[in-house]
């Protein structure tokens, strides 16, 4: 696989399954667009994204829920690349709460994790249509089944609606050669549960009754990533992939 002259936007790039997507394209000679809000993260990660091919990445602060600074992302990588080919919508996160803990836990996540990938999608279109690009969203499988120990209610509303928005989108975009398709990661051992106060303890306990024996890396997530936004993946489009080592059998 080989993206060279190709430009990939990376969101949620400072850190765990974003971070490892974005250097796993740089690998592969992308030029990528790293996109988050801690500034200095950014950084650390466009650095080992310059040291594997020597592009420099172009960073870009911006918060998903945030319109101006969605905006922000499509403008500014256009400014530099002209053009955008492949489109990652990573950035989100989870809060602990269920249907009796207030409105306010549904307004936040849903205006980053749905919200912000529907603007930036949407801006982004054009653009793809011209380079018959392709779009990759990480989900969750807890868009796919509930999960008991955890109340994550906005959570997995917020990823089983970024699945059908990856198969109307899909539909919407086929004929135009816009290829939309999704990930589905069961527990990948990232920052993200630190968030909600899940200690490593927990995620070892995890490991234990996967069927395979562990949960994932993020360097498993960036692959499969990696393959659905290539040509070897050119016949797949409207598709949530589900990658959680065994876990939705049990
Ligand atoms: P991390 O917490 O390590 O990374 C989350 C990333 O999202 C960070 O780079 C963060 O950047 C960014 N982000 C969050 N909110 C915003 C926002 N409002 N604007 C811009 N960037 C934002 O977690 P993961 O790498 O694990 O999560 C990545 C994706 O994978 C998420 O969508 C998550 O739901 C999904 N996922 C994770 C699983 C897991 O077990 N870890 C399982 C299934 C799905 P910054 O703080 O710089 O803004």
């Amino acid at each position: 696989m080989d993206f060279n002259n190709k430009v990939v936007i990376v969101t949620g790039a400072s850190s765990g399954i974003g971070a490892a997507t974005a250097e796993a394209f740089a690998k592969l000679s992308a030029s990528v667009v790293l996109v988050g809000r801690n500034a200095e993260k950014l950084r650390a990660v466009a650095q080992k994204c310059e040291n594997a091919k020597g592009k420099k990445p172009l960073v870009i602060k911006a918060d998903m829920s945030v319109d101006f600074d969605v905006k922000k992302v499509v403008f500014e990588t256009v400014d530099k690349f002209s053009k955008i080919d492949v489109l990652v919508n990573n950035a989100g996160f989870t809060a602990n709460g269920g249907i009796r803990d207030g409105i306010e836990i549904y307004d936040k996540v849903m205006s980053t994790n749905v919200r912000g990938v529907y603007l930036l999608t949407s801006l982004a279109v054009p653009h793809l249509v011209k380079t018959r690009g392709n779009i990759v969203n990480v989900s969750s499988i807890v868009a796919k089944k509930t999960v008991k120990s955890f109340n994550w209610l906005a959570y997995s509303m917020s990823k089983a609606a970024l699945d059908h928005f990856t198969r109307c989108v899909a539909l919407e975009l086929a004929s135009e050669g816009v290829r939309v398709n999704a990930v589905n990661p069961g527990a990948v051992r990232t920052p993200f549960y630190e968030v909600i106060s899940v200690p490593e303890t927990m995620l070892k306990k995890f490991d234990a009754v996967m069927p395979l024996g562990k949960i994932a890396e993020s360097e498993e997530i960036a692959d499969m990533i990696v393959y659905l936004a290539s040509d070897k993946a050119r016949s797949i489009t409207g598709v949530t992939n589900v990658i959680d080592n065994g876990n939705m059998l049990i």
